[in-house]
């Protein structure tokens, strides 16, 4: 299920694969929003760039995302001044809002057409019990001395307690956008596609970026490929976990209302619109979970159409997508570089789900650390910290699912008989005392897999909502043939013929 973003861009240029030898001074893996950012402001400084990109330019998160471009990462600010002081919470909103102007001067200098607005964003209740956090936020934010607003009235269809609203946020059309920078530097600096990242190891001149045709020699790499592929010795699959979440486009035949809104607790539901081809466009997003957990139809997008169903009877469901992002254990992105032990090797990465602002900062923060300049936000993202461990919780929830899903499930038996399982959908089922992955296509054709995650073993889950195989460790996913669609991992799965 393609996003809204991807079915109304038509993209211009296509990129060549990668297939010879070549040298540059910063090799950017991955090319979403962080990816391209960086390329756009080091191209602009004169650094020869070289992105190389496994699939097609934010073809994943980055074209998948809802796209609200604001400061505003939910009731964050009052867990930031409690976790980490008041300092730390000010630079962090500071780094922020300066993001959303960054990005808007790249879009007037570049004169990128991409649907950006100016809107006001919200994060509100329904609920008694959830009104007094949003008092808390308002409160904490006066003490950064931030002009945002308790209201109790905004645009939604239905009643609410109370919001806290930031004026002056914004939101675009994320493809325009990133395509729109790679326009403005194409021609500047070379842009690989359909080109995996293999290793990427040290040399007498930094780095040596593999893929399978050719490699890349350069000064200083950058890690812009989401989750890292590369597990030591950076350890991020200990402290980092990915979180799906699904959206719904909707026309609601009706005038629709402005804004930009998210509640103030899980579960979470958000809204936005979208001018599509003159016509407003409703955005439901939310139901978020793990990836790898359980989810059906019903649970996911089952539950935003019947919020638009709700306020909206004579709606149409025009679009259906999800995707996921990663999330650091203390929920602050890691920006810098990737360990102490890998000099200019860089990383940007646990945007949890605030990456439209989050991929500018770190951006600027990677590009100055290249330069050798000080960033001033730099020290609130440090990649290489030791803070998570503070969220006991969920470090001890990653231990018991990995730990679970490479060794504990593995010995069990899976309780699932091969004629168990119906038609257009997959499971795991026992063949000789080895696990095998089942999907049998709508006509019965079976496609046979070994479910395990080609990232580090884990035992991969079946996702009745997508077809794919997902793994509940760290979050990579595989089509049911096994071809791997997400990172981590970037190895297929085994196949088995099945006749
Ligand atoms: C449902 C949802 C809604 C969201 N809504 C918002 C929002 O409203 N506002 C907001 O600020 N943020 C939002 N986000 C978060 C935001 O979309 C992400 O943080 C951001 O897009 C991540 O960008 P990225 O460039 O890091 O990753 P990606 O866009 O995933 O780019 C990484 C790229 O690296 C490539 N890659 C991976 N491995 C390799 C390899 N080995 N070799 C070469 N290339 C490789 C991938 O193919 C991919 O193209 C949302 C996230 C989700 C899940």
């Amino acid at each position: 299920m393609h996003s809204l973003w991807l079915e109304t861009f038509d993209k211009k240029q296509n990129f060549p694969k990668l297939n010879s030898n070549i040298s540059c001074d910063v090799c950017i893996i991955g090319a979403g929003i962080f990816g391209i950012t960086c390329a756009y402001y080091l191209t602009k400084l004169g650094f020869k760039v070289v992105v190389l990109e496994k699939d097609e330019i934010a073809s994943k998160t980055s074209g998948h995302t809802t796209a609200k471009i604001t400061s505003q990462h939910g009731l964050f600010y009052n867990y930031l001044i409690n976790s980490f002081g008041t300092n730390f919470a000010r630079k962090y909103l500071e780094a922020n809002e300066n993001a959303i102007k960054n990005i808007k001067k790249i879009i007037d200098t570049e004169k990128i057409s991409c649907d950006f607005r100016y809107q006001n964003n919200f994060v509100y209740t329904t609920s008694l019990e959830d009104l007094h956090s949003i008092k808390d936020e308002v409160s904490a934010l006066k003490e950064l001395d931030f002009p945002c607003e308790f209201v109790t009235n905004c645009g939604l269809p239905f009643k609410i307690l109370g919001a806290c609203m930031f004026k002056n946020q914004a939101e675009f059309h994320p493809l325009k956008y990133i395509y729109g920078i790679v326009d403005s530097i194409y021609k500047d600096c070379q842009i690989f596609t359909h080109t995996t990242v293999t290793d990427v190891r040290q040399s007498s001149h930094g780095y040596i970026c593999y893929t399978n045709n050719g490699n890349v020699q350069a000064s200083n790499v950058i890690l812009a490929c989401h989750y890292p592929f590369i597990n030591i010795p950076g350890f991020y699959f200990l402290k980092m976990y990915q979180s799906s979440s699904y959206l719904i486009a909707v026309d609601t035949k009706e005038n629709v209302f402005n804004g930009m809104y998210i509640t103030a607790a899980e579960p979470t539901l958000s809204f936005r619109t979208a001018k599509i081809d003159g016509k407003d466009l409703l955005l439901i997003g939310g139901q978020s979970h793990k990836t790898g957990r359980y989810c059906n139809f019903e649970s996911s997008y089952g539950v935003l159409e019947k919020v638009a169903k709700t306020y909206y009877p004579k709606c149409e469901i025009l679009y259906r997508w999800n995707t996921r992002d990663c999330v650091s254990l203390d929920k602050i992105p890691y920006i810098g570089p990737y360990s102490h032990y890998t000099p200019n090797l860089y990383i940007g990465t646990g945007f949890q789900k605030w990456g439209m602002t989050s991929s500018n900062v770190a951006a600027n923060i990677i590009v100055d650390m290249i330069c050798k300049k000080q960033n001033p936000y730099a020290s609130i993202y440090s990649s290489v910290r030791m803070k998570p461990i503070k969220n006991r919780n969920e470090v001890k929830n990653m231990v018991v699912q990995s730990t679970k899903s490479i060794m504990l499930d593995k010995l069990a038996p899976s309780n699932l008989k091969f004629d168990d399982i119906g038609l257009n959908t997959g499971g795991i089922v026992e063949i000789n005392g080895s696990k095998v992955g089942i999907f049998k296509d709508s006509r019965g054709k079976i496609f046979a897999v070994k479910p395990v995650c080609t990232h580090l073993g884990c035992l991969l889950s079946w996702n009745d909502v997508d077809k794919t195989w997902d793994c509940p460790c760290h979050g990579s996913r595989f089509d049911f043939k096994g071809k791997n669609l997400y990172d981590p991992a970037i190895k297929n799965l085994e196949t088995y013929n099945f006749e």
